[in-house]
């Protein structure tokens, strides 16, 4: 493994947070040759995050989820492409093709293309929003700017995103109506008990949840969409959102040579060759756990936050954490903090240890074989970070529940 000098040249493709903290690490590490941060999108690196939450809220500017001012860009010392996507990588000689039929060499490439969202394949879908980028988030705002108080919005999908997105449309006056295809939001990510404690929260804060939805077609009219169900019943909404999940930015690699399987397949060190790794969305990793070691893609901010650091570390030093990643997540619902560590699966076994079924806050473990795989928990912030220590080491469910670390 060879270190990075200053006669080498950093490529970073994707301008996005783990593409803009790779930036910032590298430079925080010391390396002080050349940085070229290559995005499609034609703004600066900004944070997604807020954009289901206080943007589409009307609490904050778009601007204000701006990662990489001027003050900061000039730091980093970073050449900038933006507004052009890559198309091509030869992985030989590590060289970028542009859409604009430029190409960048250099010596390292990172990808940190991320992933986007998943279109559904109705009749209205040009016109049908996402919310995944600044862009998109302007033209919601635009579409949502003509709407009379009240007016009914269709989100599509009950996950994360949904309820995000509905919790801040009921904030501004509209009647957002969640329509979730599975018996229950999240139940395929958070399991049956965890999801079924979640029910109720759409109700407390006013937002209609319909479960169980099977849309055949959404067509748009001169005044918003008609939503068709397969029981043949209707919803006139005037403007349609869908938060369906993602997928990953990684077409442009297909000739590259690169093993690409829902994302771009990297060992421990984050690396797809010597000189090309892989972090962020995008990536699926080998993460060494409390179960064992898988092969994992995690949409998680402080994933990319962390493979930023992990990756720029390891090209400048030889060396990556040795402390196991315990991955972070957080959701802002419907007036609560739903927070998560580790990487549960929707079949673990759940022991709800604090909180009870009335209640709007409570802990719940996870644990696959007897050994504590993740921590749930709603309006339990204390309680999350103190069990963060379960997932540091194995630890089993017994060891636990006896040392109660989420109740000191
Ligand atoms: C609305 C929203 C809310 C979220 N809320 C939370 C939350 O509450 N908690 C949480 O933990 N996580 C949340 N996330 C997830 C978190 O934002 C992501 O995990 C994080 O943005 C991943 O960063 P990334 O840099 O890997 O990917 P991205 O942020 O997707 O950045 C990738 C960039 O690469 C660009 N790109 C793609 N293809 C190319 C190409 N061929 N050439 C050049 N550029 C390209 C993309 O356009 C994009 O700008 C949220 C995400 C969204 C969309």
């Amino acid at each position: 493994m060879s270190r990075l000098h200053a006669s080498d040249h950093v490529i970073v493709v994707g301008a996005g947070l783990a593409g803009w903290r790779f930036v910032e690490a590298l430079r925080r590490e010391g390396y002080d040759g050349a940085l070229t941060l290559i995005g499609d999108e034609a703004h600066a690196p900004y944070d997604r995050p807020p954009l289901s939450k206080q943007v589409l809220a009307g609490k904050w500017s778009v601007d204000q989820t701006t990662l990489a001012t001027d003050e900061r860009l000039a730091k980093a010392q970073v050449t900038l492409r933006l507004g052009t996507p890559a198309i091509n990588l030869d992985v030989a000689t590590t060289t970028v093709h542009l859409a604009d039929g430029t190409l960048v060499a250099g010596t390292h490439v990172v990808i940190a293309t991320g992933t986007r969202a998943r279109r559904l394949p109705f009749r209205a879908s040009d016109r049908i929003h996402t919310v995944r980028s600044r862009d998109d988030v302007a033209f919601l705002n635009h579409d949502l700017a003509v709407l009379e108080p009240k007016s009914v919005v269709a989100v599509i999908g009950g996950g994360f995103i949904g309820a995000e997105v509905a919790t801040a449309l009921r904030t501004r006056g509209f009647t957002p109506i969640v329509l979730e295809a599975a018996e229950r939001p999240l139940v395929n990510v958070l399991g049956p008990e965890v999801s079924s404690w979640l029910a109720n929260l759409p109700a407390t804060a006013d937002v209609e949840l319909r479960n169980g939805q099977r849309i055949l077609d959404v067509v748009e009219t001169d005044d918003g969409f008609i939503v068709s169900f397969a029981d043949g019943g209707e919803l006139a909404p005037r403007v349609v959102i869908v938060g369906a999940g993602a997928l990953t930015n990684d077409e442009w690699l297909a000739t590259s040579g690169l093993t690409i399987d829902n994302g771009v397949v990297v060992n421990e060190h984050l690396l797809a060759t010597e000189n090309v790794g892989a972090i962020g969305d995008v990536a699926r990793f080998e993460w060494a756990n409390v179960a064992g070691t898988e092969l994992v893609r995690i949409e998680h901010w402080q994933i990319a936050n962390d493979h930023a650091g992990s990756l720029a570390h390891y090209w400048m030093t030889g060396q990556s954490p040795t402390a196991l990643l315990v991955p972070y997540f957080w959701s802002d619902q419907y007036g609560k903090k739903i927070q998560m560590l580790g990487h549960p699966r929707a079949t673990d076994d759940v022991t709800r240890v604090s909180g009870g079924d009335e209640e709007a806050k409570w802990v719940a473990l996870y644990s696959r074989d007897g050994i504590v795989t993740g921590v749930v928990t709603l309006g339990q912030p204390r309680a999350l970070m103190l069990s963060k220590v379960l997932l540091e080491t194995p630890t089993s469910l017994d060891r636990a529940l006896a040392n109660a670390p989420w109740s000191s």
